[in-house]
């Protein structure tokens, strides 16, 4: 089955929701500087989606296809203009004519052609690829990917609700994560907004930010903390120590994703477990947070660090160090796909960013959403993905040629 052409199409609709979806953002690393501290969370989301107001959001997302000469189409993404317009500079035309079920050839082939591209954005394009060539996998075998990757383990699993987006004060914080947990997820993760140039009222913000989500919450929902790779060595620790009381799950990229031993010094001395590893790609980027035991939780994600094909080699490495991989929340569709055909052992959870998914599941005709806290995968052939025409308000092909 050989491939013939790679298109890239964007598509336009508006979201309504009667949700305020941007309240809060992150912390980032460059809040140390106080002309960027000050920015705010909608100032973040230029160019893929856009407030109208009255409950309106207009959404931009790129889709990516790959067709044969047998007539199947793979489909993966969304992604950004910049990551097609790399895969249509730098891959296209090595696509083409290639066997399109040869996914570990082609992904071994991209690898050596992009020998500059080993991390980063170049990475997002290999993973796009590879994510729509494992689609044609599946629509080509009638089978959903799960059953390619010898699930399933189990077929139903828990999500936890990721909260970025969500205003953190402690009223509203603690409503939401009640909320949660009245709608039966069994775990739920908040994102910190104070580091070290915050000082010591910071730090006690953040403290008192997971006391009142376990006080909200209970003694059974599991809470985790995401610091954005915003804190250093000295203050993670200080963080885990104070939080311990109020027992989190993890304490997720507490130092920048480069400062690989500083991780691993915080995870050998912290009473809370460390995760981290979105920022991170392929196996050998994996290789070294697990050589140096510098997580608990490795947290690759399908659409950044090399795609379904590289994803299995992280979980098969992970297995081995005994350390838990759970993909983050890029890609939920494939990642209820990677979920239920690993082991519940290696990897327990899916990830569900409660706002962020409204804007990257909106094109999609069946959006894998969580049940009462709860994911099922999907058993439509390949991905499951199929753009819903009714919420196409207007397309673009992209066409750089
Ligand atoms: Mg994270």
């Amino acid at each position: 089955m050989k491939i013939t052409d790679i298109r890239f199409e964007q598509l336009e609709g508006v979201l309504e929701s009667d949700i305020d979806l941007f309240r809060e953002r992150l912390i980032r690393p460059i809040d140390i500087y106080p002309e960027h501290r000050a920015e705010g969370a909608k100032e973040m989301s230029a160019g893929r989606f856009q407030e109208l107001g009255d409950g309106k959001w207009r959404v931009w997302n790129v889709v990516l296809s790959i067709d044969t000469d047998e007539g199947i189409t793979g489909i993966s993404g969304p992604m950004s203009v910049n990551e097609a317009f790399f895969v249509n500079s730098q891959l296209k035309s090595f696509l083409i004519g290639q066997d399109a079920l040869a996914t570990e050839l082609i992904w071994d082939k991209m690898y050596r052609l992009l020998i500059h591209g080993r991390k980063g954005e170049a990475m997002f394009a290999v993973s796009a690829v590879d994510n729509a060539l494992w689609d044609i996998r599946g629509k080509a075998a009638n089978l959903p990917l799960y059953r390619l990757l010898g699930g399933p383990t189990r077929k139903t699993f828990p999500a936890y609700a990721s909260a970025l987006g969500f205003a953190i004060n402690l009223e509203d914080a603690a409503a939401t994560a009640r909320g949660f947990a009245d709608e039966g997820y069994t775990a739920t993760k908040w994102f910190v907004r104070n580091g070290p140039m915050d000082g010591e009222p910071g730090a006690r913000k953040n403290v008192e930010l997971v006391r009142t989500l376990r006080e909200a919450v209970g003694p059974d929902v599991d809470i985790m903390i995401d610091a954005w790779n915003s804190w250093d060595m000295r203050y993670a620790l200080d963080m885990a120590n104070r939080m311990a009381e109020f027992r989190p799950r993890w304490l997720e990229e507490v130092v920048k994703p480069d400062d690989i031993q500083g991780q691993a010094r915080v995870n050998a001395l912290s009473p809370v477990p460390i995760s981290g590893g979105e920022h991170e790609y392929t196996r050998w980027g994996a290789r070294e947070y697990f050589e140096a035991g510098a997580v608990d939780v490795y947290q690759a994600d399908t659409v950044w660090a090399g795609g379904v094909s590289e994803m299995l080699k992280i979980f098969a490495m992970g297995s081995a160090f005994g350390v838990e991989v759970i993909p983050h929340g890029g890609a939920v569709p494939i990642n209820a796909h990677l979920t239920a055909a690993q082991s519940p052992a290696l990897t327990p959870l899916i990830e569900y960013l409660v706002h962020w998914n409204e804007f990257i599941q909106f094109f999609w005709k069946d959006p894998v959403k969580p049940v009462n806290g709860y994911i099922t995968v999907s058993d439509l052939p390949g991905l499951g993905l199929e753009v819903d025409e009714a919420k196409v308000e207007s397309r673009q092909t992209l066409d750089w040629s």
